[in-house]
């Protein structure tokens, strides 16, 4: 089966609004019949990534604003949303930062696993997870729209759609306070291994933990379990490969595509749209606290009701964009034709679009319905 994709690339070649990123997303949103996944009076859950401290190159608040408009137009109640990374209070101030609340996107900017991380119902997926806890306000939403930002990934190689499904969409604790999210970052219920012999003392793990659950006391890094919520944010930092996460690279994405699986499930077919943002592709995820410089030019935005197809458009897109200077992917001496991220991140982002398609979520074959440039021509604008 073939899925269908509309894109509009993110050029704007004239001194007008019509021909702004801005007015051609609109242009697509317009594409699509909102009534036919939205019913009035549904509350619709926007998810997207609210970022972090240093990590700016989310999707914009006038985009999801544009998202907002189309919900309301037809009748359903939307609402911004994105799970507990770092401590809640702290992540919705990082919103406020990045300019996304109520007053910038026009609709309440909630956490859906409560600002403690632990509000989730238990939903059966695959044979890695068997059962994982979707965030309760994604959850009991009756139809949802996932706005990613596309970037790569230190443990998947890729993040578009299906990571924030997997990742996102997950309560950051259980009930108990136990992590749940962490379930995809660490197999089983192993934890964090430290090399007393590889270690140089160098700190950045402890600075770099959101949780303050880590600490070098009397040169040994300690390490609070009742804290820590597995996010693997010190072992990716630890550039001497002293702090281990006990996973591998086909446990962890083909986790985060069962996990992916479980939040769909918990929607009926076809009341999910999906908004990839392929620009700003910087090397890693927008929950570490940095973003280096893209790796290639802007593309533009993609839009489908197929979470697999709108990835694989996705990173087919980035692979084949010419590496830019002054990136990443200029360090690692990446050519034209080589796989980018593959590259730039050592991982297959293959392995887990392949794993949701093994799922059943969704097509790898796409057709891509563009933009041309007689539809900005004769856009109205605002
Ligand atoms: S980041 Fe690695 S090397 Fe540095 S203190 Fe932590 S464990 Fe040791
Ligand atoms: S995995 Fe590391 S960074 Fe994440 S909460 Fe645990 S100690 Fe902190």
């Amino acid at each position: 089966m073939t899925s269908k994709i509309y894109f509009a690339d993110a050029r704007a070649k004239g001194y007008d609004y019509k021909y702004s990123f801005v007015a051609k997303f609109e242009q697509i949103l317009n594409m699509i019949d909102f009534k036919e996944f939205i019913a009035e009076k549904d509350y619709v859950a926007i998810k997207t990534h609210l970022g972090s401290y240093g990590a700016h190159r989310i999707v914009r608040p006038i985009f999801l604003k544009k998202v907002v408009d189309k919900v309301k137009e037809v009748g359903g109640k939307p609402f911004v949303t994105d799970t507990v990374r770092i401590p809640g209070l702290e992540y919705l101030d990082v919103a406020n930062m990045e300019g996304i609340n109520h007053l910038s996107v026009g609709a309440p900017v909630i956490l859906a696993d409560g600002i403690f991380g632990r509000d989730s119902i238990k939903v059966k997926t695959g044979p890695i997870l068997k059962e994982i806890g979707v965030a309760s306000a994604i959850y009991y939403a009756p139809a949802m729209i996932v706005v990613s930002h596309c970037k790569g990934h230190i443990s998947s190689g890729y993040g578009g759609a299906i990571k924030n499904l997997g990742m996102g969409g997950i309560s950051c604790k259980d009930h108990c306070g136990e992590a749940e999210r962490g379930r995809i970052h660490f197999e089983g219920n192993q934890h964090l291994e430290w090399l007393d012999a590889k270690c140089i003392r160098c700190r950045q793990c402890v600075d770099v933990c959101p949780h303050d659950a880590i600490e070098l006391i009397d040169d040994s890094i300690v390490i609070d379990k009742s804290k820590c919520v597995k996010c693997a944010r010190c072992s990716r930092v630890c550039e001497v490969k002293a702090l281990v996460a006990p996973i591998t690279e086909e446990g962890f994405q083909k986790g985060l595509a069962e996990s992916a699986y479980a939040v769909v499930s918990t929607f009926e077919k076809g009341r999910i749209l999906y908004i990839n943002f392929v620009t700003e592709v910087q090397p890693e995820c927008d929950c570490m606290p940095m973003a280096d410089t893209p790796l290639v030019q802007d593309q533009g935005v993609l839009v489908s009701f197929d979470p697999v197809a709108i990835d694989q458009a996705a990173l087919d897109m980035i692979n084949s964009a010419a590496p830019l200077p002054q990136s990443k992917a200029a360090d690692k001496n990446v050519k034209n034709g080589d796989n980018i991220l593959k590259a730039v991140t050592g991982k297959n982002a293959q392995l887990h679009i392949d794993a949701a398609y093994e799922l059943g979520m969704g097509s790898k074959e796409y057709e891509l319905i563009t933009i041309t440039e007689k539809d900005v021509e004769e856009g109205e604008g605002e």
